[in-house]
């Protein structure tokens, strides 16, 4: 590419990126907020928008005299991302257009997870069924943004636990088989990415997001940022351990928080005890042990089923000591609380706390508020799709002060 080429590529997708970033932006908020001089952003605003990308809107309410008064957006229809969140249990399909509007949101019973290479027909079979019903042009997909859980390397496109068959990364191999821009992410930093974005993270700077679904997850957000750690794989709580010589945790070590807080323990713990002769509500239902599940030990535990309300308050008590030991280390303001074991018991909520509380310093601890996520499930689909969406602009690697 010829240096003025490069340069005006890199003009644009500074743009292109402000306004993604911002939505409906003056030239003069361009200029500031990309450092390219007006002339220049006027001239890249008229090239856009002839090729229909970018749209001019009219400022009803300003009052100023003299110069006429417009904004530029993106044209939310000129391209549209693909988020995917491959869970255990279920996959979230969420297509957002370029204006941030959530065109299709659906959570499918998820592709069968194992390592194997069926994994990438199982995929691209749910993916073209979602964006034929959605109604979008395949040719108007920008790129796809995949989370997974497991080992994950997002920056290289990297997935260690599942999509790993050979020579080519995962990225690599989905995007010979998309044709088009794939990013892969870890599904927890996808689910940080995403309340920062659009959730509870929104405008604050330094928060844990804990998942506590079929296993239990970190995503932690410092300074404003997804923080990943050396090789990607900060996060792993669920696998620090709480109970010394307990149950074996399927990483090969013993007593890990995942054993003992996390909706798979809790369906373990509670058939273990049913069987050992414990009396509960849940027998009223089920005659067989081995149907029953987490969510029926939440469903009775709201019911007030003491044997159910027992052992979700010990998987409480066992997460707010673990939740205790982040807000040591890292002050935050906020620890958000995800996946499906937190929104569908509030009462587990309040034993978090109050032990997370009850562990901690109060000097670190007396300003962090507790919430459940209002994303619920779709937080890591809506953080992979900004994160892709955001990459396709991306400037960083080409040094773009050099030419501004
Ligand atoms: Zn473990």
């Amino acid at each position: 590419m010829s240096k003025v080429r490069k340069k005006n590529q890199i003009r644009r997708n500074l743009i292109l990126r402000a306004l993604l970033d911002n939505g409906q932006l003056s030239l003069t908020d361009l200029m500031k907020n990309t450092g390219i001089t007006l002339p220049i952003v006027s001239k890249i605003i008229a090239s856009l928008a002839k090729e229909n990308l970018v749209i001019e809107v009219k400022k009803k309410d300003n009052i100023q005299a003299g110069r006429p008064p417009y904004l530029v957006k993106l044209n939310g229809k000129a391209g549209f991302i693909l988020g995917v969140d491959i869970g255990r249990l279920f996959t979230n399909f969420i297509i957002m257009d370029l204006e941030h509007n959530i065109i299709m949101d659906i959570r499918k019973k998820s592709i069968l997870l194992s390592n194997d290479i069926s994994l990438i027909g199982q995929l691209e079979k749910e993916i073209k069924s979602v964006i034929s019903e959605a109604k979008v042009s395949w040719n108007k997909l920008l790129g796809i943004g995949i989370a997974i859980p497991g080992m994950v390397k997002g920056k290289i496109g990297l997935s260690e636990t599942y999509f790993n068959f050979g020579e080519k990364s995962a990225k690599e191999m989905l995007e010979e088989r998309f044709n088009k821009t794939v990013h892969i992410e870890h599904d927890l930093q996808a689910m940080a990415l995403g309340e920062l974005w659009f959730g509870e993270a929104k405008n604050e700077k330094n928060v844990l997001c804990v998942n506590v679904g079929w296993g239990l997850g970190l995503g932690i957000i410092l300074d404003g940022k997804v923080y990943y750690g050396e090789d990607g794989y900060a996060g792993e709580f669920g696998h620090i351990q709480v109970v010394p010589d307990g149950e074996l945790c399927y990483c090969g070590k013993k007593g890990c928080l995942e054993t003992v807080s996390s909706s798979r323990s809790i369906t373990r713990i509670a058939r273990e005890r049913i069987a050992k002769g414990a009396s509960t509500m849940l027998l009223n239902h089920n005659k067989d042990i081995e149907q029953i599940d987490a969510r029926m030990v939440l469903e009775a535990a709201n019911s007030g089923d003491l044997f159910s309300i027992e052992i979700i308050e010990e998987a409480g008590r066992f997460l707010g000591a673990g939740i205790a030991f982040l807000i040591n280390l890292f002050n935050p303001s906020l620890i958000i609380l995800g996946g499906g074991v937190s929104s569908a018991a509030p009462f587990l909520v309040e034993t978090i706390k109050s032990n997370a509380m009850k562990h901690s310093l109060v000097q670190l601890n007396k300003n962090v508020r507790f919430v459940i996520s209002k994303l619920g499930n779709k937080a890591g689909a809506l953080g992979v799709a900004i994160y892709l969406a955001r990459d396709i602009f991306e400037v960083d690697h080409l040094n773009p002060t050099a030419y501004v």
